[in-house]
């Protein structure tokens, strides 16, 4: 026997798509329930992303979950391109008529969107297992999953799949519909969480013989530092003292940068991939965030296109219920494609800039160090780099 429940729009998973997707609902006066099969605890844990484009700051904030992100946030007006043993800045505000990103890690971001939603008394459930997905080509789709020992079905007007890169809201599409285009890169990165100040107070992308380093922040007191190591490379293979000779050797300058060390909280290894799946809609059910695609880090993207999929999904649902239109649902991949493209050709060109490819000759070396000195001395190349990581409007 399966308990039967039934809501507008049915949520499947509680990152930063389905929570921000959640909120958004709700504000407009629409039912969802939101299903996770981690703990509350492991999803406020989880340190991934910590960039947030100016456009993602601004949302939050007016839809009333931005207090403790403007508390707590660190603006940037800024980042540094380091290569050649130097620093170049480029300068958002000057250059993006005001703008700024804010460092602000996305297990806060989670931390606060889940506060708000328990706090309005609105349905996510933690934990829940076996979550499928039935008749999704249907105006009656449904969510089966099992909870506190209970089988149950969740029958809604919509899904919205918000399950991540390895979630299973994907796979209820019939195979051939959706089309997958893809670029793997041959490398990863390490990434540590160093209970250390900042080296310097704002974020440092570094192009250097040995590979990328990367100097990033998640507060006063903790740097996140991440280096280029192969995709094979076990974490064995990384002791802290190896790690911190590496960034000290990628981040070192002529004029003498020191780089603060501190222990080593977490460590972790990350792949590299470009992937969209197109169309992101079939039926009833509507990918969003790393469901639909995913971007290599480097220019801090996959959390801001989570949230811009999220913010077009809730305006084709808003329209839908005030007018039974589905006409703005019906572009909703369509829209949402055009700036996924644009972040993913941003991000592909910052991880070709800045990192090492196995093979490399002096050839591409030179290439690279050609186009770094383009960047930070042209206003014109300069402006291109600074408008796509502060984030084009949503829209
Ligand atoms: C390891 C890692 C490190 C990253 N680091 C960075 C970074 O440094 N900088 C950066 O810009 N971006 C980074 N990203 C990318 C960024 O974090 C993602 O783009 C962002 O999390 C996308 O949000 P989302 O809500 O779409 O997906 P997710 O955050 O993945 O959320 C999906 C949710 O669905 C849940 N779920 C999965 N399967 C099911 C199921 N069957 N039933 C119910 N729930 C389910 C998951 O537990 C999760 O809570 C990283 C991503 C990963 C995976």
């Amino acid at each position: 026997m399966r308990t039967a429940m039934r809501t507008q729009v049915g949520i499947v998973g509680a990152g930063p798509a389905g929570l921000v997707l959640a909120h958004l609902l709700q504000r407009r006066g629409i039912e969802s329930v939101v299903l996770e099969n981690r703990s509350r605890d492991y999803v406020e844990k989880r340190v991934r992303a910590g960039v947030l484009e100016y456009g993602t700051v601004q949302l939050l904030t007016e839809t009333g979950v931005g207090d403790r992100l403007r508390r707590e946030g660190l603006v940037h007006t800024g980042v540094e391109l380091r290569f050649d043993g130097q620093g170049h800045r480029i300068p958002f505000d000057e250059l993006t008529g005001g703008r700024s990103i804010t460092v602000y890690g996305q297990q806060e971001v989670v931390k606060d969107l889940i506060r708000a939603r328990l706090e309005a008394g609105a349905p996510l459930l933690f934990g829940v297992a076996d979550v499928s997905l039935h008749g999704v080509d249907s105006p009656t789709p449904s969510i089966r999953f099992r909870a506190d020992g209970q089988d149950q079905e969740l029958q809604c007007d919509v899904i919205a799949g918000c399950d991540g890169f390895h979630g299973v809201s994907r796979d209820s599409v019939p195979a051939g519909v959706l089309t997958g285009y893809e670029r793997a890169y041959p490398f990863a990165w390490l990434g540590i969480l160093a209970k250390a100040p900042p080296s310097s107070e704002e974020l440092i992308y570094t192009y250097h013989e040995r590979g990328f380093a990367l100097h990033s922040m998640r507060s006063p007191q903790v740097t996140r530092l991440y280096l280029q190591c192969d995709p094979d490379d076990e974490l064995a293979a990384w002791p802290d003292e190896r790690i911190w000779d590496e960034l000290h050797a990628r981040l070192a300058t002529r004029d003498g940068f020191t780089l603060t060390e501190g222990p080593v909280l977490e460590k972790g290894i990350t792949g590299m991939r470009s992937v969209v799946l197109e169309p992101m809609q079939y039926g009833r059910l509507f990918l969003a965030g790393d469901a639909a695609h995913i971007v290599p880090a480097t220019g801090a993207k996959g959390l801001n296109l989570a949230v811009a999929d999220v913010w077009v999904l809730a305006r084709g649902l808003a329209e839908f219920y005030r007018t039974g239109s589905a006409a703005e649902l019906d572009r909703y991949s369509a829209t949402c494609l055009r700036r996924i493209w644009r972040g993913q050709h941003f991000s592909w060109w910052m991880t070709s800039m800045l990192h090492r490819f196995r093979g490399d000759d002096e050839f591409g070396h030179r290439l690279q160090l050609s186009q770094l000195a383009y960047v930070t001395s042209s206003r014109a190349a300069a402006t291109t780099l600074a408008e796509n990581y502060v984030g084009l409007p949503l829209g």
